[in-house]
């Protein structure tokens, strides 16, 4: 059965030692604690290793927010999905609406990410989600299969079993407007379907889709209460202990 997920992402804030402090203090929160869910941190590249180095990975999954489109090679500044894995990470976040919009990924970019990560042995956590106008306009559906079709549906079944995927309505993102449970549950159905069409029902009823956008200790219980919903993907409150450590305890 698929996993619940309530995954950070600490996006470009805190510098190396702001990051290890919250990795460490989230690691000692959630040393004693029973977990319902799977818990997993997106840190900076630069954070990467010496967070999966101090704490404990079996408990807390680490992930980078982006990985290059290429293996290796003369591509200054980039980091590949190879880097990652070895860093400790496990997870990468791929397809976040502000890489789509700031740095003009597409959906072939992100289906060559997507293969790279899974290649090297990373768990993409995959991004979809429209913007204002669309939701508006009731063209939503259409965008949101669209997003998963191009940049996903050739990949075989097996390597379709490995992503996770996070609908994040841009319209909620660190706007502090979140989708109401009717409306999470309504899409996440929907995606489930777009996925069950494809790949089958055993196969949709195993892919993690995580709720994204303004989600918080308030409305995390609500949204996680959807059959659908099989947790969230964090921005701001990813980066207070408390804070994230209240939506876990949603589950
Ligand atoms: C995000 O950026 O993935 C996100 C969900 O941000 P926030 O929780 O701040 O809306």
């Amino acid at each position: 059965m698929r996993k619940n997920i309530v995954a950070g992402n600490w996006k470009m804030n805190k510098n190396l030692q702001e990051g290890l402090a919250l990795a460490t203090e989230l690691n000692e929160v959630l040393a004693g604690a029973e977990l319902k869910c799977d818990v997993v941190i997106g840190t900076p590249f630069i954070h990467l290793a010496s967070v999966a180095a101090a704490i404990d990975t079996t408990k807390i999954g680490v992930a980078a927010q982006n990985c290059a489109n290429h293996e290796s090679g003369a591509y200054t500044g980039e980091i590949s999905a190879s880097m990652v894995k070895s860093t400790g990470a496990n997870y990468v976040i791929l397809g976040h609406s502000e890489r789509r919009a700031y740095y003009g990924e597409t959906a072939e970019l992100l289906k060559t990410k997507t293969e790279l990560a899974l290649a090297n042995g990373l768990t993409p956590i995959f991004c979809i989600g429209e913007v204002l106008e669309e939701r508006e306009s009731g063209v939503f559906f259409d965008i949101v299969k669209g997003q998963i079709v191009d940049s996903l549906f050739e990949l075989s079944v097996e390597d379709f079993g490995k992503i996770v995927l996070a609908y994040e309505p841009v319209w909620a993102i660190g706007t502090g407007k979140t989708a109401s449970a009717a409306q999470a549950q309504e899409i996440h159905a929907f995606i489930r379907a777009t996925v069950a069409a494809k790949y089958g029902e055993a196969v949709a009823q195993n892919t993690s889709i995580l709720y994204g956008g303004s989600c918080n200790a308030g409305n995390a219980k609500e949204l996680f209460a959807n059959p659908d919903v099989d947790g969230g993907l964090i921005g701001g409150a990813a980066l207070k202990v408390a804070d994230f450590k209240a939506i876990i305890d949603a589950f």
